[in-house]
């Protein structure tokens, strides 16, 4: 059994305080800085989040370093063991940690566990370690000479991480990380804290050592002390793209690897030959699902020649029928929004959208759930580029359609935008489909498909702003990053033939 992570305090208050992990136990914050934490549903406080001050990142940092020795040491047989097992754990105990998602992000419990589904991929796909480090080898590279390659793990990494996959997007990091032989200090997004102990618990009760994964909570100040920490050797930092450029810009400059991945601004195009319902029911899902708050949630349709009058028709006829609601009551199809204040901010888009010219064609603020951070799905027509709610990452239920009259104006809105995480296109022409593929400027591409998150043993990645760094996350990409390559030549030649020889060695 593990120490729980509640204090009892939290009992009489039913606000449960919520501590870092640190060398394999809950380390009560001391630094005297906390958070509140909400349900979103209710509006209520549900708990407090401790905020590390620099010397608990330190100390944080100093466990991970201590614990690293022996955990590069493990076999690769026994840590596949052992995410064989972490595998089993995650899958058996799923439930329980959507509970905690729902609870603090608001997304309803089946999106929930399809986010801990999604992450348990690529911990299926860590299993797998012992083939992903294998290497090179070349024997006879010249006359008794053999050469290899090794790929070694880095030393301590840290993880920074969003509020909207508290469950997924550290399983991006952390699994793919140990497995490479690292240690690990995660500092999660400060609302929705409780994803991260629970894994803390669970990797724990798997036999990860102590002290190879740590849990900080924070704000900027434990930000930035793990930027400027000098054990640390990489970051991998998920969030918007203020923060992603500057986390990316500190860590760089402070000497260590980082990918940073950023936000988005995610466009469906519509050909006119596509199938209008199956295009709408994909835009209603992809722009709606999880109150919108996903990196690559659709977020602007953009309607080619005449399929806007019809496309349009379809999405709006479906928009009632989604049903909003906390994420526990099974029959919500979409949850409320994180805190109040970014309820207010993805509001404030559909009050000002008549203002820059677009029409409000569903005003998502009418028939709202009271209590609690709740907005129902908006649609906007005739978003122009230029405007505030064409140009924001909105990250909110508000779909917005822009009209243009030929694939290339579509494809030039796509190429113009900033961001570059994710874009779909809906036709039935194999031929547009396959040049769309050939010229777009997007990390992410779906066909007919409206959230073309790559599978697990793929790297996930936007281009532009939606990423800084060289190396996409997870997959084949994430253990590059979290390893550095090595390249051995080695000789057992007969001593006797020894000689001095001050040329330059030659290979012929
Ligand atoms: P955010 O940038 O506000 O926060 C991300 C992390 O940075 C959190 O841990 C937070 O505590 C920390 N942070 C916030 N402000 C900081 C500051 N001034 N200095 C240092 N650290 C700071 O992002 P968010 O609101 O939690 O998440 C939503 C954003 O994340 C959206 O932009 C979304 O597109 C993006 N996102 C991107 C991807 C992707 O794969 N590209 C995936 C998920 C989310």
């Amino acid at each position: 059994m593990t120490e729980l992570a509640t204090p009892p305090a939290e009992e009489r208050t039913g606000v449960k305080r919520i501590s870092h992990w640190i060398g394999g136990r809950v380390h009560s914050g001391e630094s005297g800085r906390s958070g509140a934490v909400f349900n979103p549903a209710t509006g209520q406080k549900s708990g407090e989040v401790d905020f590390a001050s620099v010397e608990e990142v330190d100390q944080a940092v100093q466990a991970a370093k201590a614990a690293f020795p022996a955990w590069r040491a493990v076999s690769l047989a026994k840590r596949a063991e052992l995410f064989f097992r972490i595998r089993e754990l995650v899958a058996a105990r799923r439930e329980e940690v959507a509970r905690l998602l729902t609870a603090e992000h608001g997304k309803v419990l089946s999106d929930a566990l399809g986010e801990v589904t999604r992450g348990l991929e690529v911990i299926e796909y860590c299993c797998g370690i012992p083939t992903l480090l294998k290497s090179e080898y070349s024997e006879q590279a010249s006359g008794g000479i053999d050469v290899y390659s090794i790929r070694q793990p880095l030393g301590v990494v840290a993880g920074i991480t969003p509020f909207n996959f508290p469950a997924m997007v550290p399983m991006w990091m952390w699994a793919p990380a140990l497995a490479c032989g690292n240690t690990f200090v995660l500092k999660p997004s400060e609302k929705d804290p409780s994803a991260s102990l629970w894994t803390a618990e669970l990797l724990k009760e798997a036999g990860v050592p102590d002290g190879v994964f740590n849990v900080v909570h924070g704000d900027k100040v434990a930000v930035d002390a793990v930027l400027g920490h000098p054990d640390i050797a990489a970051v991998s930092f998920v969030g918007s793209t203020p923060i992603a450029r500057y986390v990316y810009e500190t860590a760089t400059a402070g000497g260590k690897r980082c990918q940073a991945l950023g936000g988005a601004k995610n466009h469906m195009i519509v050909l006119p030959d596509a199938d209008i319902d199956m295009a709408a029911d994909a835009a209603v899902s992809a722009a709606y699902g999880s109150a919108g708050e996903r990196c690559m949630a659709i977020s602007q349709v953009v309607a080619v020649g005449n399929v806007a009058e019809p496309l349009i028709a379809a999405i709006e006829e479906r928009i009632p029928k989604v049903k909003v609601g906390d994420g526990l009551d099974p029959s919500s199809e979409m949850g409320p929004l994180v805190t109040r204040e970014h309820r207010d901010r993805v509001a404030s888009y559909v009050a000002n959208a008549p203002g820059e010219g677009a029409k409000v064609l569903v005003d998502g603020r009418e028939g709202a759930p009271e209590d609690g951070f709740f907005l129902k799905p908006s649609l906007l027509d005739d978003v122009r580029p230029g405007t505030r709610a064409y140009e924001d990452e909105i990250f909110g239920p508000v779909l917005g359609v822009t009209r243009v009259a030929t694939y290339d104006e579509a494809l030039r809105l796509v190429n113009d935008n900033p961001y570059g995480n994710g874009t779909a296109i809906f036709t039935r022409d194999g031929g547009v489909a396959r040049q769309f593929q050939f010229d777009v400027q997007v990390g992410m591409v779906g066909i007919n498909v409206p959230i073309p998150v790559p599978v697990a043993y793929y790297s996930f990645g936007g281009w532009k702003a939606s990423l800084f760094g060289d190396r996409h996350i997870y997959g084949p990409e994430g253990i590059d990053f979290y390893t550095r390559g090595k390249v051995v030549t080695s000789r057992w030649p007969d001593p006797a033939t020894s000689k001095v020889d001050l040329g330059f060695p030659q290979t012929r």
